[in-house]
């Protein structure tokens, strides 16, 4: 991509109105544009970012078995009456202009929706179990929208839900899911911890966050530092400085976001809409059911929390919005830097390596410098006349400070 058709900017100053770390740089960098509250355009390089996070846990999903769907973001009423929860705050009502009452909510949840649509194909227990999952919008009416993408009103998750025909098959897939989680956020780049959390209101059993260390989360964790074990605030007897009752460890309390949550659901939902099935012996039983969250906007939110500096973001190799930032510092008279430099980004553009190339001609080196640490791609490539004096290119990388000449000829070498 040539930096110069690039839709998006890079802004000089923070935006006036965001106070957050995550929603500064990455509205700064061209990432994205707050529309309202909590309500936010991904631009193309935002985009990009959100396409690897999906890449990410699609294959991680669909390992364990998860079948990828979509549905509405118009929920009706009587899916929500059928659990109690049409009234639950956080809804944002939907009306027809002519209409007097509401008959929608914006989704901000699917276990309704998912559970009545399972009851045209679950009858016997060999239809069970199964998983099915998407990646949709969401829209709740968050009273707190101040933490850029870590609290939107509107916002991208991944929802899973599974269908099984006993607690114990349940509790083997809950365990199954976990596993795919830590691998999901290890592959965006980040340390997860799994925090026992409230039971919500479904069943007796508690739920799990996933929860990554940062100062600006609004949970607190209480997490062993020896054997990771985590308990969420909200329901600890723990305390800070306390012995941790797995393994004798010391307990500290740390500032934590959730980035991810898993959930027993147990009857609850098959027994609100009916969704039973036939077992071996030929009793009929309800459905046990999990569900699954991660929210892909606050995954982005957390990476850029956890890995930024002063000049700006530092992606995580996996989900940066490409792999090499090429630089050409090009004098008005000297046409070889920008032929070479044409060259290189013509090598790797071949190659299918994704390289965002700063082509701009009316930019100051100190200005695409600056560009490229607010962008935060993990590779920058710069070619100048100095260089191209040693046939070399400067290779640094975005979180190092050191920077190394290499041949040009050697210039593939470093992917
Ligand atoms: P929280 O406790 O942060 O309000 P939640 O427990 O209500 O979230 P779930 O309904 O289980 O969250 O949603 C699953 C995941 O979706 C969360 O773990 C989080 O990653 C993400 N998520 C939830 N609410 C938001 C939001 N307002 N903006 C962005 N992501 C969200
Ligand atoms: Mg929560």
């Amino acid at each position: 991509m040539r930096q110069s058709k690039l839709f998006g900017q890079t802004l000089r100053e923070n935006p006036k109105d965001e106070t957050s770390v995550n929603a500064r740089l990455l509205e700064r960098g061209g990432f994205v544009y707050k529309n309202s509250a909590g309500v936010y355009s991904y631009l193309p390089l935002g985009w990009r970012v959100l396409g690897k996070i999906a890449g990410i846990i699609r294959k991680e999903m669909n390992a364990i078995g998860g079948q990828e769907m979509f549905m509405p973001a118009l929920v009706e009423k009587k899916y929500l009456d059928a659990t109690g929860r049409w009234d639950v705050p956080v809804g944002f009502e939907v009306k027809g202009k002519n209409e007097k009452t509401a008959d929608f909510v914006l989704g901000w949840t699917h276990e309704e929706v998912l559970t009545a649509i399972a009851k045209r194909y679950i009858s016997s227990y060999k239809d069970l179990p199964f998983g099915a999952y998407q990646i949709q919008t969401k829209f709740r009416n968050e009273p707190r929208a101040k933490s850029g993408l870590l609290r939107g009103r509107e916002f991208m998750m991944k929802d899973l839900y599974s269908f099984h025909s006993s607690e114990e098959d349940f509790k083997n897939y809950y365990a199954i899911v976990k596993e795919a989680y830590f691998k999901i956020f290890e592959q965006c780049g980040l340390k997860s911890f799994y925090t026992v959390a409230a039971g919500g209101n479904f069943t007796s059993s508690n739920t799990h966050e996933f929860q990554v260390l940062s100062q600006v989360g609004e949970d607190k964790i209480l997490l062993c530092l020896k054997c990771e074990y985590a308990e969420n605030k909200e329901i600890s007897k723990l305390g800070d400085g306390d012995k941790c009752p797995k393994c004798g460890g010391k307990i500290k309390i740390e500032n934590a976001i959730e980035v991810g949550n898993i959930f027993p659901l147990g009857e609850k939902y098959s027994s609100a809409f009916n969704l039973q099935f036939i077992d071996s012996r030929g009793k009929k039983e309800n459905v046990v059911m999990g569900s699954y969250g991660i929210g892909l906007g606050r995954v982005i939110g957390t990476a850029v929390e956890v890995y930024h500096d002063d000049q700006g973001i530092i992606w995580p190799k996996n989900i940066a919005p490409f792999q090499i930032h090429l630089i050409e510092l090009s004098a008005k008279d000297n046409l070889a830097v920008k032929k070479q430099a044409e060259k290189i980004y013509e090598i790797f553009a071949d190659k299918g390596v994704e390289i965002l190339y700063d082509d701009r001609a009316d930019k100051t080196a100190g200005e695409k410098f600056a560009d490229a640490d607010l962008i935060g791609i993990p590779l920058r490539i710069v070619i100048s006349a100095k260089t191209l004096e040693n046939n070399s290119i400067e290779l640094k990388k975005r979180n190092k400070k050191a920077v190394k000449l290499i041949k040009i000829s050697d210039v593939e070498s470093i992917i």
